[in-house]
């Protein structure tokens, strides 16, 4: 596809007239959701057609996203779909047995979303429990069960939210989620990297990848169902709501907006396969129609809140980011790195996040996002300061400004959540790091990989010398689940022994404590 591009689309850095309008040409042949169901047909399933679960999201005080896809099999082309819209009906109730649903209706599923199924129920009551399922052609799902947020002049006494990242199906088995389930969260954070794109691996690894490396539309909707076959993964989804961001595997490794890692592959090429990706990734995930993709644009950053003891800002740091100034891995904060005209942020999603934390409410405000926001030097040996330039290092200016900015306006009990680096962290941040003389204004726990990597190790990198804001650090797999309080908000390290075989065991290591007022972290 990407050779018969005309070379007057390959255009500098960024999206040309005419890329901008064959992307408003493709997107008009999109349907509108929740368009009644009119012209379906008739079908019979020769196999469960929900092989991909349900799944539930974005969860406000009286909506919620419910999500199902159609794929009696789900590793076929097309999920074994005939060419034509299928009705599906779906129901909400506050009991399992759905005897009296809250709200239910019907909706064509049609191929141009991949026969997915995004429905907004609506109307339902602030801070509560439901239940939801679908049916189609004599098939019915399994049940899933959701909630609503607290209204947001509520004060609820606590919140329990996991927060997940970076799930290698070749890596590891997604055990870990089993006993995140068991826990009973109130919501998930996946901070992204919910699948990479690489092609399959050369062996030795615990499963395999289908196919070459993902470019298409086909490939990444094919990778996606293979990913959600996982039996834990698909039992976490129906277990509660999640709030869900990408970081680059869901594109490709370190992309920076339109600028790909390879040098010979042009803005305008990584713009069409972003578009692919971005398509494949809406139309796997409980997302309001906000963030319905149009070409190569998804709106995926948002706020939230659980009545006034936490806003949430989902962040994206992938779309809009300025490309890495050090593109060479690590390296020391130079001026290439301090240059104010980076931006990992981009200028609209910034001024949105100034302005959203500048008039919360919240007790708590909680920045759910990607990459590592503490300034650690992560060299182990010799003089020279090494920061990961795929991080907010690399774009320390912007940085920065948002700690500026969370003390200028006096922004309440800032927590920062991190995920990508394979590795777990507890930071407490101040506008430079390295001055451990400064007041810290925020802190940030970091989870580690789900299953990317392998099996980790606890022992960890010796980095305390030189990094005073950093008080743990560690290399296993596995999650963090999080307790917060008006008083208090915990992070409890969960990290499971072994992800390359079944029964895998899963634990807490370490369980850290800030006090509402007080950006400090302290073992709990
Ligand atoms: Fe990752
Ligand atoms: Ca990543």
């Amino acid at each position: 596809m990407f050779d018969r591009l005309p070379s007057a689309l390959q255009h500098e850095g960024h999206l040309s007239r005419r890329l901008f309008l064959s992307y408003a040409a493709a997107l008009s042949t999109i349907p509108l959701l929740g368009q009644t169901a009119g012209s379906a047909k008739k079908v019979t399933f020769s196999s469960n057609p929900f092989s991909m679960g349900v799944a539930s999201g974005d969860p406000d005080h009286h909506s919620v996203i419910l999500w199902t896809r159609l794929a009696p099999k789900p590793l076929e082309a097309a999920g074994g779909m005939p060419d034509h819209p299928v009705e599906v009906f779906w129901e909400i109730s506050e009991d399992d047995s759905f005897k009296k649903p809250v709200s239910s209706g019907k909706v064509n599923a049609t191929s141009a979303l991949g026969f997915s199924v995004h429905i907004e129920a609506s109307d339902l009551k602030p801070d509560h429990w439901y239940f939801y399922r679908f049916q189609s052609g004599g098939a019915t799902s399994v049940i899933g069960r959701t909630r609503t947020m607290p209204l947001p002049e509520a004060n609820p006494e606590k919140l329990r939210f996991a927060v997940t990242s970076c799930q290698h199906w070749e890596q590891g088995l997604f055990t870990a989620y089993q006993e995140m389930k068991k826990d009973n969260p109130d919501f998930v954070f996946h901070l992204g990297d919910y699948i990479y794109e690489y092609a399959a691996g050369k062996g030795g690894n615990v499963r395999r990848h289908l196919g070459p490396e993902i470019e298409t539309l086909d490939h990444y909707r094919l990778r996606y169902c293979q990913y959600r076959t996982d039996a834990d993964l698909q039992a976490m989804h129906a277990a509660c709501p999640w709030f869900l961001t990408w970081d680059d595997h869901e594109v490709d490794n370190n992309y920076a907006n339109d600028i790909s890692e390879q040098r010979d592959v042009t803005p305008a090429q990584l713009l069409l396969r972003r578009a692919n990706a971005y398509q494949a990734y809406y139309e796997m995930m409980p997302l309001r129609p906000s963030s319905m993709p149009q070409g190569p644009n998804m709106q995926l950053y948002r706020k939230g809140n659980f009545g006034k003891l936490a806003d949430f800002f989902v962040l994206d740091t992938r779309q809009y980011r300025s490309n890495q100034p050090n593109n060479d891995g690590r390296g020391p904060l130079n001026e290439a790195a301090l240059n104010p005209r980076n931006t990992l942020l981009g200028e609209g999603q910034r001024k949105w996040l100034f302005d959203s934390l500048e008039s919360s409410t919240g007790t708590w405000n909680i920045l759910a996002q990607q990459v590592m926001m503490a300034l650690v030097d992560r060299n182990t040996k010799g003089d020279t300061a090494a920061y990961s330039m795929d991080q907010w290092p690399d774009y320390a200016a912007e940085r920065q400004k948002l700690l500026e900015h969370i003390r200028d306006h006096k922004v309440s009990n800032t927590v920062v959540l991190t995920g990508d680096i394979h590795s777990n962290w507890a930071n407490e941040l101040r506008i430079d790091d390295r001055k451990d003389d400064r007041p810290t204004l925020a802190t940030e726990f970091v989870t580690t990989s789900l299953t990317s990597g392998g099996n980790g190790s606890a022992k960890a990198f010796d980095l305390s010398d030189r990094n005073p804001c950093n008080k743990f650090h560690n290399r296993e797999r596995g999650y963090i689940m999080c307790d917060v309080t008006s008083k208090t908000y915990t992070a409890d390290y969960m990290v499971i022994n072994e992800v390359t075989k079944p029964g895998g065991v899963t634990t807490s290591r370490a369980k850290f404590v800030v006090e509402a007022g007080k950006p400090l972290i302290h073992p709990a």
